[in-house]
């Protein structure tokens, strides 16, 4: 009991800071000399402290609290499928530091881990000395187990059973969280998107693949097998395209930046393609769009639409408060973005639901890093001693 409410009164300091003593009894409905007991402990740990002084209602003015940002910090890592790169945040999420590292893709699991093991010696190496760490968050793409903190199958490199957890927490001597980057990112958006009182969001990440993060009552929805998300494999075309799963038509099949590419090259004329020379990427279809092609246009209005079948299929399963939108593909939102409200609009079964907010991510390209960094302080703001 006495950790949940820990837990409560550290949520009510880091949402509604800086905050008094006498409010947070008020919001929380615990007593006050349960919220001082808790506070005294929670400044003793050096998480929260005390700050200016707030608005006298009669009588003494009531000193405020907020979190201690500059106190701890966290490392984050985001091991995408190309590169690791590696930030070091303080608790509000703003970064102190930050590096890339090669290319990552002709390595087997091994050299991985020690890239892996490198970046983050590298970067702490790089921070003033002095800085504590509270923890270092991995967002690895592919399927992990969070458990164990074990990077089970990342299907891009053909990597298998990669032991992230154990190998950095003894390298380094600090407790390690690891999750799926998609998961991550719905983490990141959710913990540092500063969208008040949402508690239910999903985030979808197009841009090699697509994936999507489930956020519930404010916790990450993983389902049975830890597969809740993979919406990228959701059939949208029951005789389409094969998709790298062995299954035909899934939603990755049409709206990756491959996908684009490969329907503009279609939708294009042999003098048109021909004058374009090279290769068509998704990146040269927005390109084209904002030059004012028609036909580039009118595939990333069409790659919308699509887009927008998935996530009405996905706001009729969870019906959440929000969609958030990034990864590469999310660049060229507003080509994109006017066929997914349109579809939504179209096919939503009520007026609430046809009004689902759907907004592109705030936290940009440092979604899924920031991800990492949210899911380490998910673990310290809500312990796991909870009976
Ligand atoms: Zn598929």
């Amino acid at each position: 009991m006495k950790s949940v409410n820990r837990m409560i009164v550290l949520n009510m300091i880091r949402k509604k800071s800086p905050i008094s003593r006498a409010q947070i009894a008020q919001e929380t409905q615990l007593t006050p000399p349960t919220v001082s007991s808790i506070v005294k402990e929670l400044i003793e740990s050096e998480l929260v402290k005390e700050t200016q002084l707030g608005e006298s209602q009669g009588g003494r003015k009531p000193t405020l609290l907020t979190i201690n940002h500059l106190r701890f910090y966290v490392i984050g890592v985001d091991a995408g499928p190309s590169h690791i790169k590696t930030m070091i945040s303080d608790l509000q999420g703003n970064i102190i530091n930050k590096r890339q590292s090669k290319s990552i893709i002709s390595m087997n699991e091994e050299e991985f881990l020690g890239a892996l093991k490198e970046e983050i010696r590298e970067i702490i190496h790089e921070a003033s000395i002095g800085i504590e760490f509270i923890g270092i968050g991995v967002a690895m793409h592919g399927a992990v187990d969070v458990e164990t903190g074990i990077g089970l199958f990342a299907p891009n490199l053909g990597w298998r059973n990669i032991p992230i957890k154990d190998s950095l927490e003894l390298e380094f001597g600090i407790s390690v969280k690891v999750e799926n980057d998609a998961r991550a990112m719905a983490m990141g958006e959710y913990w540092f998107g500063e969208y008040d009182d949402t508690e239910s969001l999903v985030t979808l990440n197009i841009g090699r693949g697509v994936g999507a993060g489930i956020i519930i009552n404010g916790q990450l929805f993983y389902g049975a097998q830890s597969v809740a998300g993979e919406i990228g494999h959701m059939t949208i075309d029951l005789n389409g395209e094969l998709c790298e799963c062995g299954n035909r038509g899934c939603l990755q099949t049409l709206t990756t930046g491959d996908a684009i590419a490969k329907r503009a090259k279609e939708a294009m004329s042999a003098k048109m393609l021909n004058e374009l020379k090279g290769d068509l990427s998704g990146a040269k279809v927005y390109e084209l769009a904002k030059e004012g092609n028609e036909v580039a246009i009118q595939v990333l209005w069409e790659t919308g639409k699509i887009i927008g079948i998935g996530i009405i299929n996905l706001v009729h399963l969870l019906n959440p408060d929000k969609i958030i939108i990034g990864g590469g593909v999310s660049k060229a939102s507003e080509f994109i973005m006017p066929g997914i409200k349109a579809t939504i609009q179209e096919r939503g079964l009520t007026q609430q639901v046809k009004d689902t907010e759907v907004i592109e991510s705030k936290l940009g390209s440092y979604s899924t890093i920031k991800g990492a960094v949210a899911v380490v302080l998910f673990h310290l703001f809500h312990p796991i001693e909870i009976t």
